[in-house]
């Protein structure tokens, strides 16, 4: 049997961004950072995929490149067929309806001198289009539910909520422009670990109810678990691994995502003594200067001579759509790492 065909809804090609870095009185280039360095992705409509990696491998980039809220050095970002970087104006204001963010603090994300209600409805008065004057007050108070907040909470201003409730007001901003796609930017690290669960289940429940495609950004491995369909995993700027969340947690083909997954922490106490952790050497290496080959070697397990001299593609592995940049990544012998389900 064929496999449905699903609209794709945000589709990223060969995507770049590096900074210049300069030195001295004359502000000469001295460097190049390279934050994202040609990334690749696909996201179909109601799926999530998540992307992963430790602070500092480019996730909060391409978050922002994903949503015109950076531009590349080059590359392309497709929202519903429409090249994002091709537009201006007003045009660009249209797609980035389209596809918005969700910050990863929900306290330096919110106006503090607006209400809730003023904060949820400001989309409406950007784009008059979306909603008539005479029935903004209600999509407001149906978002504020839909969120799991009250009419009350409407006329409070930010430092009168806990960081989940504000959390919750960016989400109900976030759909007020009735969205295809939400970029999660590590929504819930900045969050008590009580309330990370509440605000995972309402991304879940809002995904079936508003019909959402999310990229859920996060470092923490079991979190983009739970919700994903798909997972990419990132490492100095550019996609190691990606695969189904079946593939990529239960049958990592990445040094480096396995050393991730065996590091995580195991919720079931009988698995935790069989796991053998494996041990990431020294810090991530800076993306101003990357190593040379492979850009994990130096802190791979695994090295062989290749490494330090041919950078390996992105490539098939095993299942379909499971891909790693690895030289050691298709051998056949590959121990999958143990993990708790
Ligand atoms: Fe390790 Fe070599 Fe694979 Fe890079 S290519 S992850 S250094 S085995």
């Amino acid at each position: 049997m064929n496999e449905p065909v699903t609209e794709t809804v945000l589709e990223v090609r060969d995507l770049v961004r590096h900074f210049p870095i300069r030195q001295g009185v004359l502000r000469r280039t001295v460097g190049v950072l390279k934050a994202v360095d040609g990334v690749d992705l696909v996201l179909r409509k109601g799926e999530t995929l998540g992307i992963v990696g430790e602070s500092g491998c480019g996730k909060s980039t391409l978050a922002r490149l994903l949503t015109a809220h950076d531009r590349p050095t080059s590359g392309e970002v497709t929202v519903l067929g429409r090249s994002l970087y091709d537009l201006g104006g007003r045009e660009l204001r249209r797609a980035r309806r389209h596809i918005q963010l969700i910050f990863q603090d929900p306290y330096t994300s919110l106006d503090p001198r607006m209400t809730v209600a003023d904060t949820v409805r400001e989309p409406y008065d950007v784009n008059p289009e979306l909603a008539p004057r005479g029935e903004r007050d209600r999509l407001v108070r149906e978002l504020l539910e839909a969120v799991g907040l009250n009419p009350d909470h409407g006329g409070r201003y930010p430092h009168q909520l806990s960081g989940g409730q504000r959390q919750r007001v960016g989400i109900a901003r976030a759909l007020a422009l009735r969205p295809e796609v939400l970029v999660c930017d590590e929504p819930v690290s900045a969050l008590d670990v009580s309330v990370q669960a509440q605000i995972v289940n309402l991304l879940e429940e809002l995904r079936e109810e508003f019909s959402l495609a999310y990229v859920f950004i996060a470092h923490d491995l079991s979190v983009v678990q739970h919700l994903a369909d798909r997972v990419a995993v990132m490492y100095l700027g550019k996609v190691v691994e990606m695969g189904s969340e079946a593939d990529v947690y239960g049958s990592a083909a990445h040094p480096y995502t396995q050393a991730l997954l065996s590091a995580a922490p195991v919720p079931d106490p009988a698995l935790r003594g069989t796991l053998q952790e494996i041990i990431l050497e020294g810090e991530p290496p800076s993306p101003i200067d990357p190593p040379s080959g492979c850009s994990f070697h130096p802190r791979c397990g695994k090295a062989v001579d290749a490494c330090s001299l041919t950078a390996p593609a992105l490539a098939p592995v095993d299942g379909a759509g499971h891909l790693a940049a690895c030289h050691l990544a298709a051998d056949p012998a590959r121990e999958p790492v143990p993990r708790a389900r």
